[in-house]
């Protein structure tokens, strides 16, 4: 009985590991979460995959970093002079909106 409390707990542990990418994209609400843990979940078993997906995950800018483009919609950075979606130019003012 042990035994088996030890081996399952040593799959969890392994599954928790498997799954850092994928935690680590959500945690950090990241705009490609769902692409990084579908990656994570088909090719983690190979290092690459795994690497890859870890390096997706801790890359890019948050969620919460994101607006919103006035004119086509597709998600920016905050900030952003020039949407790199439709080339539309802002001023400060309207890339708060
Ligand atoms: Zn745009």
């Amino acid at each position: 009985m042990k035994e088996l409390l030890i081996v399952l707990l040593d799959i969890a542990i392994g599954v928790a590991l498997y799954f850092i990418p994928a935690i680590v994209a959500s945690k950090r609400d990241h705009q490609n979460a769902t692409a990084i843990g579908i990656l994570n979940l088909l090719l983690g078993w190979t290092i690459i995959g795994w690497v890859g997906a870890l390096v997706w995950a801790v890359s890019g800018p948050r969620g919460g970093d994101l607006v919103v483009c006035s004119e086509c919609k597709e998600m920016i950075v905050r900030g952003a002079k020039v949407c790199k979606h439709c080339g539309a130019r802002f001023d400060e003012v309207e890339a708060e909106a």
